[in-house]
């Protein structure tokens, strides 16, 4: 085995969270080597849809979010359940923009990659990450691949795991799966659909065959998710689930195979930081790799992003130190900024998915909520962590503090 290449920081996986990361790391003028097992374009199974919350994300790397640009619009979400129908625009706050996009994964990662390379980030793809490298002390100094000119060993003082759900890096290190986290499950399959312009997200809150009955789990339009608190969890034929939702769906959608373009394929959700600590010897967990889907929605894009710049940020500031306590101070600072910035609202998402995982608690809530329009503009603010942190209108303040009032999770 040689070793090749040094720099700064080794960053492992370039999805949205690693390549934000190396992003940053680059801007702060720091040496990133980011290390990709796959090659771009590359596939990520997604449903493909950015709340506001990703495009202001996205906005932070100086991506352009314009339809001109690839991406397509919409306002909000469009609510179907309990045999009503509502419309929700996205909230209108200071600290997000009030439009939503979606865009598919196989051209959507590599913009963000390439953004990080024009950065100064050194990519290189067809390299699998296989194992850490190990000082005395059992802290990480660097990584072991797998590339195309056989084994090679990388080295630098600092690492950040990004490598998804699967999260290789840090199970080699022992940090393993919360089981007091929820998890999901979530499956795909795109269509071509006359409405793929619709200008709303549309989320429908009960799955129903085509013989009318209740399928465990909620969908989105462009997939379907169920969460280990469902009794249905073990028992699930996630591919069917998809297929009977999808033959009972509008015609109009031509959810039918003839229409299909590609198979049905699903992952993992690992939710409500279900994999800590997000720090330990010399590594940083970021994205899927820490667990940090948001267990109310499902989502993870946005903060795969926002854990790589709160990362990059707290690794920059500790290379700024010399090796020691003090650079130890600083990295210990980002599981900290982790849990103040989301601990308490993934808490409250714990306890709404262990509510929605009983059938009957989601019928009230379906029934009962749908009609109350202000209950709804809660339920949207809150679902998608949508709201001013300061200032902000009473739902806001509303929810901030439950969030600062729930232990951190
Ligand atoms: C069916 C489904 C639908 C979803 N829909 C949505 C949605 O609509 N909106 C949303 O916001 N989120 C959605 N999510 C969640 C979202 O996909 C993830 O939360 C998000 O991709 C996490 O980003 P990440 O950068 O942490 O990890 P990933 O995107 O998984 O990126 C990890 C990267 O690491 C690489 N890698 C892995 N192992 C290694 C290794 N050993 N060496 C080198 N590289 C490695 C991988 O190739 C990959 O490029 C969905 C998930 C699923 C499964």
């Amino acid at each position: 085995m040689t070793t090749t290449q040094d720099a700064d920081v080794i960053v492992v996986g370039a999805g949205p969270g690693g390549s934000s990361a190396a992003h940053h790391l680059a801007q702060s003028g720091l040496d990133v080597l980011l290390l990709e097992k796959s090659s771009f374009p590359r596939e990520k199974v997604c449903g493909d849809g950015l709340t506001p919350r990703a495009v202001k994300s996205l906005v932070r790397l100086g991506i352009d979010t314009s339809e001109a640009n690839g991406f397509i619009r919409n306002r909000g979400l469009r609510i179907i359940g309990g045999g009503m129908r509502l419309e929700l625009p996205w909230p209108e706050l200071s600290t997000y923009p009030d439009f939503g996009l979606v865009r598919p994964r196989l051209d959507f990662d590599e913009l963000i990659v390439r953004a990080a390379q024009q950065a100064g980030a050194r990519l290189q793809e067809a390299t699998t990450v296989t194992g850490p490298v190990l000082d005395q002390s059992d802290r990480v100094v660097g990584v072991t691949a797998r590339t195309a000119d056989g084994p090679q060993t990388y080295r630098a003082p600092l690492v950040i795991a990004a490598d998804g759900s699967s999260a290789r890096l840090a199970l080699s290190l022992g940090v393993q799966k919360r089981d007091d986290r929820p998890m999901g499950v979530a499956v795909r399959r795109y269509f071509t659909s006359p409405r793929t312009d619709d200008d709303m997200l549309e989320s429908w809150l009960e799955l129903r065959g085509s013989d009318g009955s209740l399928l465990p789990g909620y969908g989105w339009v462009f997939g379907l998710g169920i969460l280990n608190t469902t009794n249905a969890w073990q028992k699930t034929d996630y591919k069917k689930l998809l297929k009977d939702w999808t033959g009972a769906m509008p015609e109009q959608w031509q959810f039918t195979d003839e229409h299909a373009t590609g198979p049905v394929r699903g992952g993992a959700l690992p939710m409500g930081f279900s994999r800590t600590p997000h720090y330990t010897r010399g590594v940083l967990l970021v994205g899927d790799a820490g667990g940090a889907v948001n267990p109310f929605n499902g989502e993870g894009i946005p903060y795969a992003m926002e854990s790589g710049l709160l990362a990059a940020e707290h690794a920059a500031q500790a290379l700024a130190r010399p090796d020691g306590p003090q650079r130890e101070l600083a990295l210990q600072g980002y599981p900290q900024a982790m849990k103040q910035e989301y601990g308490g609202y993934y808490t409250l998402g714990r306890v709404f998915v262990t509510m929605i995982g009983n059938p009957h608690v989601m019928a009230l809530a379906t029934r009962h909520g749908l009609p109350r329009p202000l209950l709804m503009k809660f339920t949207l603010k809150m679902l998608a962590n949508l709201r001013d942190p300061r200032g902000g209108d009473a739902l806001d303040r509303v929810i901030n503090g439950l969030a600062r009032l729930a232990p951190a999770a």
